[in-house]
């Protein structure tokens, strides 16, 4: 049977603006990712449900791209029974049980220490909570990993591309290389390397940002004809955004670079450069942006961390360039 892919686009009250989910008609009807918690977002969703000729009790399965609140929240207005699939990192953020949010505390309190952060700051940390009032609160109902098929839709493969977020996984139809890319590659921005947690049995912090260049560089294997994003328009030149990304990336870096030959610092105080009329009220997003860039330098053996008292202070490795 045929099949259609029809995008659906609902507002959100984040900076980035509408995200935009996939509707998929084959044997079965399948929602790839599921928009924001807001009433202005399920009621866009329902209409335009309509007009191509469907209602939520019409869909089959819901598949996510990722955790991120903008991706999953309409899924709390879905049916109990809806199955909802996503790769096995994104559950506990969907999940959101007691037990998650006291790691997640936990682990921050500790790495933004270690980052030269003032304890002053740590009030922040309590507001996950809040940040995901707009996500969904229901489990994964089944999990999908590199290399599986769509559950329902066998020529869509599943390409694991963490950095953006650890759960983050791409579908790639191998018939036409059509691909639905979530936030791994948008057509105006750059996605958030997102710091997380680590998982049970993983003893270091991710590195989102050598995480996300990785899984730039893997789109090469791919013969990608055009990419339906989760935020814009289409991308159809993949080679020359993947480009573009990785050079800004080690433009970025060369600046921290330049501050780290002038002298040693901690993530903070680079943090505070890099972002001084931000970094008090996004503190999580400014800092991930910046370990980001430390992580690549350090990498890429440009710069070196050692431990002072409680926190690391980096500093450039002798003669040093990036990348
Ligand atoms: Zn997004």
């Amino acid at each position: 049977m045929k099949e259609h892919v029809y995008r659906i686009v609902v507002p959100t009250p984040f900076p980035v603006g509408n995200v935009n989910m996939y509707l998929i008609k084959g044997d079965s009807l399948t929602l790839i990712d599921a928009g924001v918690k807001t009433k202005e977002a399920w009621h866009s969703f329902q209409q335009q449900l309509r007009q191509i000729g469907y209602a939520p009790s019409d869909i089959d399965q819901v598949v996510i791209t990722h955790h991120h609140p903008d991706h999953v929240g309409l899924l709390d207005y879905l049916p109990d029974s809806l199955p909802v699939i996503g790769h096995w990192k994104a559950d506990r953020w969907v999940r959101q049980d007691e037990a998650f949010f006291q790691q997640h505390q936990r682990f921050f309190e500790q790495f933004l220490l270690e980052c030269g952060v003032d304890r002053l700051f740590l009030a922040e940390l309590s507001h996950l909570r809040g940040s995901l009032r707009y996500a969904c609160r229901r489990p994964l109902t089944a999990t999908i990993k590199e290399g599986d098929s769509l559950p329902g839709l066998p020529h869509w493969k599943v390409i694991e591309t963490p950095g953006h977020a650890q759960s983050h996984v791409v579908f790639y139809r191998e018939t036409d290389g059509a691909m639905i890319g979530g936030d791994h590659l948008l057509l105006h921005i750059s996605p958030n390397p997102m710091m997380e947690p680590p998982f049970p049995g993983e003893m270091e912090r991710p590195k989102p940002l050598v995480q996300y260049n990785a899984s730039l560089l893997k789109m090469r294997d791919y013969d990608i004809s055009f990419v339906m994003t989760g935020h814009g328009e289409d991308v159809t030149d993949v080679s020359a955004l993947i480009e573009k990304r990785l050079r800004k990336q080690r433009e970025r870096a060369e600046q921290v670079l330049d501050m780290l030959k002038q002298k040693p610092h901690t993530v903070f105080q680079i943090c505070q450069k890099l972002f001084p009329a931000v970094y008090q009220k996004e503190l999580m997003l400014t800092m991930s942006e910046t370990i980001g860039q430390l992580d690549y330098l350090e990498e890429n053996g440009a710069v070196r961390k050692k431990k002072e008292n409680d926190y690391y202070v980096y500093e450039a490795v002798e003669g040093s360039i990036c990348g």
